[in-house]
């Protein structure tokens, strides 16, 4: 199976990288972790059959993680005539803001009528959710207020584990979320700046020891992390590149 890296920019648009979207393909899995506003082209361009992905993994509803999804349904309703059934699963709340999204972006479009079955499953941090051969562990990490759940997700796919840290500053859910994986993609926002809700590079690179990933790839880079080449040991995302499991 494999990951590859859609999106792994920021929301700002820092190194011109697109907003975060992973494509996890295997046998019998197809599916994206994060859909955010540029995710659609970003799809397109790397020539990705949209119709094929039977799962979006939503780790928070900031508009880089989130923000693609009126258009991906939008597009698969009128252009790429899709009629397999599509599940959107992620954070408590997921329905409302599906349907602010959509409201957002095209007024009265989620009162449309899907010509495929459209499911939103909202997650309950610390429950496995499973769905045919993938098992999803959400952890509530730390990225905004309180009362707004941000998750990170543990992935068990085909006998490989993929670990993704969403957005969040230092919290420790993050070693259970990450522990052994197969691949633990982690936003590395900052170089050294420990500013709050965010994760810099020196704190993770701390960290990774009580995580023991095989193999980190950094995500979700500020300028000026991306201009860090030196002094940075773990592997960085790039849009496009693919990671085999
Ligand atoms: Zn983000
Ligand atoms: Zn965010």
């Amino acid at each position: 199976m494999q990951l590859q890296f859609i999106g792994c920019g920021d929301a700002f648009g820092s190194g011109g990288r697109f907003n975060t979207c992973f494509h996890v393909t295997g046998k019998r899995a197809n599916f994206l972790i994060d859909c955010g506003a540029s995710s659609l082209v970003a799809l397109k361009r790397a020539g990705i059959d949209r119709n094929g992905v039977d799962l979006i993994l939503i780790t928070h509803f900031h508009a880089d993680h989130f923000g693609g999804i009126p258009f991906f349904i939008l597009d698969a309703q009128f252009f790429a005539k899709r009629t397999r059934p599509l599940t959107i699963a992620g954070p408590r709340g997921l329905t409302d803001w599906y349907i602010r999204a959509m409201e957002t972006a095209f007024p009265g479009s989620s009162k449309t009528k899907q010509k495929f079955e459209l499911s939103l499953i909202e997650l309950a941090p610390g429950q496995v959710w499973r769905r045919e051969n993938i098992e999803v562990l959400p952890a509530l990490v730390r990225h905004g207020p309180p009362d707004v759940p941000f998750h990170a997700y543990r992935v068990s796919v085909e006998d490989r584990i993929i670990a993704y840290t969403g957005d969040t500053e230092w919290t420790e859910t993050l070693i259970e979320i990450g522990r052994d994986a197969d691949l633990f993609i982690a936003e590395s926002y900052f170089y050294e700046k420990n500013a709050p809700l965010h994760l810099s590079y020196k704190t993770l690179a701390e960290k990774l020891p009580l995580i023991r990933p095989k193999r980190v790839v950094l995500t979700h880079m500020n300028d000026d992390m991306l201009a860090r080449k030196e002094g940075v040991e773990f592997e960085r995302a790039e849009d496009g590149k693919t990671i085999v499991l």
